[in-house]
């Protein structure tokens, strides 16, 4: 579900009077009105040559807001430890929609046999089973039979248990990384509010760049999509 974050200027509300709201760009707009609304970790999704001045632009409407541009899924590790009154990731479009190397993450254990001692195979060496890093359950398919390395390989899964993911990105990677996935399976519930141009339209479109906005309104619960005018015409685009 997304709700659409509102907020009013009134009188002395904010450090803008209102006979300046009128000739505001919108991002100042954007960033006060999720401050106000409550929002304290941001998503903000912009075009490429936009990064830079959107974060010029919300330090200037929250000063001590921790602000992070993020291209690589280290970047955006290391933003869960921004701080501030309002903590704001930002990301380009093309950034967050390119896709990227990933590989199994599970733990090797030893396996029991029916009798509870370690089970081995016809040389002696200890059987080992695929489990999951979080909660140890054995990595099984809908039959029970365990999973190979390879079967891990084939498709990312989740553990059935906890719900883990039982994948992970490949340092040994491109550089150019997999965000809005990334956000989404491992940031889920970790940013309140989602701020784009246009996101809507981009979630309509089913392009690579649509589907990234789309799923990262998913993880992010609340959209705040900018259009041509916010704030019933009384900011307007620049
Ligand atoms: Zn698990």
């Amino acid at each position: 579900m997304h709700a659409n974050v509102q907020a009013r200027f009134g009188g002395g509300v904010t450090c803008y009077p209102a006979t300046e709201v009128r000739s505001l760009p919108n991002s100042y707009v954007a960033i006060a009105a999720a401050y106000l609304a409550g929002c304290r970790r941001v998503f903000l999704l912009t075009p490429p040559h936009l990064v830079r001045k959107w974060r010029r632009e919300v330090l200037d409407t929250v000063p001590d807001a921790g602000v992070a541009i993020v291209r690589t899924i280290s970047d955006l590790e290391r933003s869960r430890t921004l701080s501030g009154p309002m903590q704001v990731v930002i990301c380009s479009r093309e950034q967050a929609k390119l896709g990227y190397r990933w590989r199994p993450a599970a733990v090797a254990r030893p396996l029991l046999g029916a009798d509870g001692r370690l089970a081995r195979d016809d040389a002696g060496a200890v059987l080992r089973q695929w489990c999951c890093p979080d909660c140890c359950t054995p990595i099984v398919d809908g039959e029970e039979i365990p999973l190979s390395w390879d079967d891990l390989h084939a498709k990312r899964r989740r553990c059935q248990t906890c719900d883990t993911p039982l994948w992970q990105a490949d340092p040994s990677g491109p550089r150019r990384v997999p965000l809005a996935d990334y956000v989404s399976r491992r940031m889920r519930g970790h940013f309140d509010l989602l701020i784009g141009d246009e996101i809507h339209e981009f979630k309509a479109r089913g392009s690579a760049q649509g589907m990234a906005a789309g799923t990262l309104a998913e993880a992010c619960g609340r959209t705040l999509s900018l259009t041509g005018t916010l704030m019933g015409g009384r900011a307007r685009r620049h």
